[in-house]
């Protein structure tokens, strides 16, 4: 009998296996795939698999491009450029679908969230993410998710405390773009030529800001933003598409080279010791490594900065001492800083600073020359805030809501 191997780990290996969870399932694709959110590659292999002749993929991934990206058909008998066979035969082995939306709420103030439904490794047990659009006087933004649950476990944000169920697929990541084009009847604003329609679409930023940790999903991540800005297609500029992450430090060159869109990074403290406290990933990658990545990060300028996203925790990092420490630790990095107040979940141990102490705190930040927006929680009420996705909460008192909203500026 052949003894059963023993699973040696390595001290490393364990302190790693802690502040990394791994995938609990991986994708699997239907039987039937959606065409939406591959790339322009993937797009003529897979019409190299029912028979295109090869001579004809490159135009005819130009058509379905914009079929699917520009006007936003959901059914292949809309792309009328195609021929009747070949449209019979894409909907015979492909589908044009979209996540499946679960769920739509619109709150008060204007912001719509979807819970989205993703297809498990199992049949029987679905998974949930959620996609939100924020809409803003001079602007709008969905925010969008990499991951089902998260790799990591900040110690204050609900995902953390959930298990890592799979990476989202590029498609899935597309896909949520998508759908909030449908569901706001963004495509014909989105289609119209420049000056002809003074109504400009919905949707002008993209944030990657919802559940999970996009740099541990660097290939879909970069493959479906690559999507979401093809000029031909869905069309958002690079420089309005900001992902943000924990400090994933290796792969923050990485996203400069090879993703191209704007950084945000969850600093949320000043000091090693604090941080691998609440972003317990800084006991891999600490400060010192995670600055010097963003210094480097390719691209910077005053017009093109890097966000430092700063979760404002009373008693625990809020002090002016810490606002002081924050302005020199960023000095030489073309920074902005967005403050944001803490959303607290059930069983969360932290609570929100005072108002008056993010004031002050903020006001340290702004006499050293940064606007110090501080980020409006948006959509509480159908708890759509930063960090709140699929959790509940408290509602902030009427008068802290004047507040926010007064302080939030854009930039
Ligand atoms: N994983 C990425 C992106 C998703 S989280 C990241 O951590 O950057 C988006 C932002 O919400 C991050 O800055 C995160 O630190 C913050 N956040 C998480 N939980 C929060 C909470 N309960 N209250 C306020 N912000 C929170
Ligand atoms: Fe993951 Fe970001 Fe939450 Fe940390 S803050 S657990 S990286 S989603």
């Amino acid at each position: 009998m052949i003894a059963p191997l023993a699973v040696v780990q390595s001290e490393e290996e364990a302190a790693a296996a802690a502040i990394e969870k791994r995938p609990l399932e991986r994708y699997v694709a239907p039987v039937k795939p959606s065409l939406v959110g591959l790339s322009r590659t993937a797009l003529a292999d897979a019409l190299g698999t029912i028979g295109v002749p090869e001579r004809q993929r490159r135009m005819r991934v130009q058509q379905i491009w914009h079929w699917l990206y520009v006007r936003g058909v959901q059914d292949f008998d809309a792309m009328t450029t195609l021929s009747k066979e070949l449209r019979g035969s894409l909907a015979e082995h492909f589908t044009l679908a979209r996540p499946e939306i679960v769920a739509e709420q619109t709150s008060v103030d204007g912001t719509r969230k979807w819970l989205l439904r993703l297809p498990g490794e199992f049949a029987d047990q679905p998974h949930e993410v959620e996609c939100v659009y924020i809409p803003e006087t001079d602007r709008g933004t969905l925010c969008i998710s990499s991951q089902v649950g998260c790799t990591l476990n900040c110690s204050f944000c609900h995902t953390g405390t959930q298990r890592l169920v799979r990476n989202l697929t590029p498609g899935e990541i597309v896909g949520q773009v998508v759908l909030e084009r449908d569901r706001l009847n963004d495509w014909q604003r989105a289609a119209a030529p420049a000056g002809a329609d003074p109504e400009k679409r919905l949707v002008s930023n993209v944030v990657m800001m919802g559940m999970g940790e996009p740099l541990y999903n660097f290939e879909a991540v970069r493959d479906g933003l690559a999507v979401v800005a093809d000029g031909d297609g869905l069309s958002l500029s690079k420089r309005r598409i900001t992902l943000s992450t924990s400090g994933v430090v290796p792969n923050i060159p990485r996203a400069g080279a090879e993703i191209g869109v704007m950084l945000a990074v969850s600093l949320h403290a000043v000091t090693d010791e604090l941080r691998d406290e609440l972003v317990p990933l800084n006991r891999k990658y600490p400060l010192r490594d995670l600055l010097d990545a963003c210094r480097n990060y390719p691209g910077l300028s005053n017009a093109r900065r890097i966000t430092f996203e700063y979760v404002m925790l009373k008693g625990i990092n809020d002090s002016l001492a810490e606002a002081r420490a924050l302005v020199r630790l960023l000095k030489g990095i073309p920074a902005k800083i967005n403050l944001i107040p803490f959303n607290p979940w059930p069983g969360s141990k932290f609570e929100c600073s005072d108002w008056a102490q993010i004031e002050k705190f903020s006001e340290i930040i702004f006499n050293a020359g940064y606007a110090s927006p501080v980020r409006t929680p948006r959509g509480r009420d159908i708890l759509a805030a930063c960090g709140q996705l699929k959790s509940g909460t408290e509602k902030l008192s009427a008068r802290e809501r004047l507040a926010l909203r007064a302080m939030a500026m854009t930039d």
